[in-house]
């Protein structure tokens, strides 16, 4: 059984999210404070996986990360309640594999448990090959050697997903670290450059389907990519 360490000081939310991990079959274990965290991380218990509320009584989730990042690789969930601590996280400086902003749905969290451990234990073989080719220089991505004619906004939520690959981002996650006044757009506005983008990938290679839908939970890309 797959054992999930949850560093929460607030209890109700602690005992919702234990009850949705135990509902997934994990075992959780759960503690308030950070120095609580590094003991039993140090402490040579084999987690799978980390959810790291970000402000702790002790501790902030962000200094924690960093430690932790020294002596292990374990996958880390950020548990948020402010947003201007999403902005960090989105940029990815931190470590983390993914983020919930508070409040949030328990059983929306033990998904993206189940999606990053499924990541992180089945890593696929590397190959040779990079269907994705990202060129900073010029803004541009191509694909299977062609290069993509994207708006802006398709251009960066490609990149966005390729960062990660397998990575599943919310909408909400898309547009936080791709619009600039995310507040100001909708979610479906996200859909529909999906739908435009995947077009754009279909006229290059009929037979791929790289983006994917995770139904209630964002979307993933598959594939590989390097830069130019
Ligand atoms: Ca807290």
């Amino acid at each position: 059984m797959q054992k999930i360490l949850l560093i929460e000081d607030e209890s109700a939310i602690a005992d919702t999210v234990i009850y949705a991990l135990e509902t997934e079959g994990f075992q959780a274990r759960r503690y308030s404070l950070g120095r609580e965290a590094l003991a039993a991380l140090q402490g040579g218990n084999q987690y799978s996986l980390l959810i790291l509320d970000v402000g702790l009584p002790d501790s902030n989730g962000f200094d924690l990360c960093k430690q932790i990042r020294r002596f292990s690789e374990i996958p880390i969930i950020f548990l948020t309640a402010r947003n201007e601590e999403i902005d960090r996280i989105v940029g990815l400086e931190i470590g983390a594999d993914d983020y919930m902003s508070k409040p949030f749905s328990p059983r929306e969290l033990a998904a993206r448990v189940k999606v990053i451990l499924k990541r992180t234990q089945s890593q696929a073989p590397t190959q040779s090959t990079s269907e994705f080719v990202i060129d900073e220089a010029r803004a541009t991505i191509s694909y299977f050697g062609q290069t993509l004619n994207l708006t802006r906004y398709e251009l960066l939520i490609l990149k966005l997903l390729l960062q990660q690959p397998e990575r599943v981002y919310s909408r909400q996650q898309i547009m936080d670290a791709v619009w600039s006044e995310p507040e100001t757009s909708l979610e479906r506005a996200v859909d529909t450059h999906i739908k435009t983008l995947r077009t754009k990938l279909k006229e290059i290679n009929p037979e791929g389907e790289p983006i994917k839908t995770h139904r209630g939970l964002g979307y993933s890309i598959s594939g590989r990519a390097s830069e130019s």
